[in-house]
């Protein structure tokens, strides 16, 4: 079949291949079939070849954020997409639109030496720029949010390029639209931000202050600088150490939760929500549920941080995953409080 030929050509499509180099895991999980299509064209190619409704579809960026249980017995594509482009610039603004395939951490390195600034508290996030708007990538007082201007993406369900501002997409903590309502509906394509030609330094947050005055800090620059050795020094680095980030979500507690527990934990570190609900530090829970630190043959909670799960060397998704159920189940059992998993699990 010519088409076929020819999309197995343009978007590099490959059998039956591991997935161990695309899952900061490390997880030996292997995919029916992968592309990795480079613009809207390879893409729409590639849909109409293997519609997507008759094989499972999963689409995948640097695998930073998923664990796979099992094989892929199906199609998985990997938005290639490149460039950075300038699009508007008023001497105060600038707004770029960033290709889905570029690396997160190249695009902020980019977009700071440029002194296009806003995105330095996102330094060292793993993953694509394409996977940023699915959870609403967030770190140290800021959220992908609050420099995102719009998206676009290829909508399976029209079977169109669409463009969606930011109230489209229903941005939260760690969330939006494409991890809920519509989750596989779209693939992001390009995400456009609107960042300021003047400093805006975040440094409201925890030890960030504290550590760019000790560094003498005063640039943007020096606030990535020293958020990159923050996360250095506080997370394993899945070239070391296979993990995906924090594995569950910071829960929000009811109020009369939050207050029995803290009849027997005074102490317990929390934020006020809005809606009359307590964020708590799911790492707080874990740590007291007993679980920080601890080991069971090739799983582990990170010692300094126990809400990053790591492989510490051969082990299964399926061993990861029994671990953070037992993880989970233990904490709803002592503080009736359950864990959303922040990690998406395939
Ligand atoms: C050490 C470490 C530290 C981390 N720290 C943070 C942190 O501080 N803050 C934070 O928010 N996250 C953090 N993470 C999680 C991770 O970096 C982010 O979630 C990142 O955005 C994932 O990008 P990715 O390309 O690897 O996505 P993947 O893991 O490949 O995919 C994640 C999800 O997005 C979907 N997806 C991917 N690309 C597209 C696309 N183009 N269109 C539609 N859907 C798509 C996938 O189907 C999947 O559901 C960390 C991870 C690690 C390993």
């Amino acid at each position: 079949m010519q088409n076929e030929i020819e999309v197995l050509q343009m978007t590099d499509m490959q059998h039956d291949l591991s997935l161990k180099e695309f899952n900061t895991f490390g997880i030996d999980a292997r995919a029916a079939l992968f592309a990795r299509p480079e613009n809207l064209e390879q893409l729409t190619l590639l849909l109409e070849e293997y519609d997507h409704r008759q094989l499972p579809f999963l689409i995948i960026g640097e695998g930073s954020n998923i664990l796979f249980k099992s094989d892929f017995e199906g199609l998985v594509v990997n938005p290639g997409m490149k460039g950075i482009e300038l699009m508007e610039d008023n001497g105060q603004q600038v707004l770029i639109r960033v290709g889905a395939g570029e690396n997160w951490d190249n695009w902020v390195q980019h977009a700071t030496e440029q002194g296009w600034f806003g995105l330095e508290n996102l330094s060292l996030i793993p993953g694509s720029v394409g996977s940023a708007p699915i959870q609403n990538i967030g770190a140290y007082g800021v959220e992908m949010k609050d420099r995102f201007a719009w998206l676009d993406a290829w909508d399976l369900q029209q079977k169109q390029s669409v463009r969606l501002q930011k109230e489209e997409c229903s941005f939260r903590y760690r969330s939006s639209i494409f991890k809920t309502e519509a989750r596989g509906r779209y693939i992001i394509t390009h995400v456009a931000f609107r960042l300021n030609r003047a400093p805006d330094l975040k440094l409201g947050y925890g030890p960030v202050k504290e550590a760019f005055s000790l560094a003498g800090g005063s640039t943007p620059l020096d606030l990535r600088n020293v958020i990159i050795s923050i996360r250095n020094q506080k997370l394993p680095d899945p070239d070391t150490h296979g993990n995906a980030g924090s594995f569950f979500k910071n829960p929000l507690v009811d109020m009369t939760i939050f207050k029995c527990i803290r009849v027997d934990y005074p102490d317990i570190p929390n934020y006020p929500d809005s809606e009359n609900r307590a964020k708590i530090p799911a790492a707080w829970l874990i740590e007291k549920a007993g679980w920080k630190g601890k080991r069971m043959g090739n799983v582990g909670t990170w010692p300094s941080q126990p809400l990053v799960i790591v492989n510490y060397g051969g082990a299964t998704g399926q061993e990861i995953f029994d671990f953070s159920e037992q993880i989970r189940n233990d904490v709803d059992r002592k503080f009736s409080v359950y864990l959303e998993r922040e990690v998406n699990v395939v």
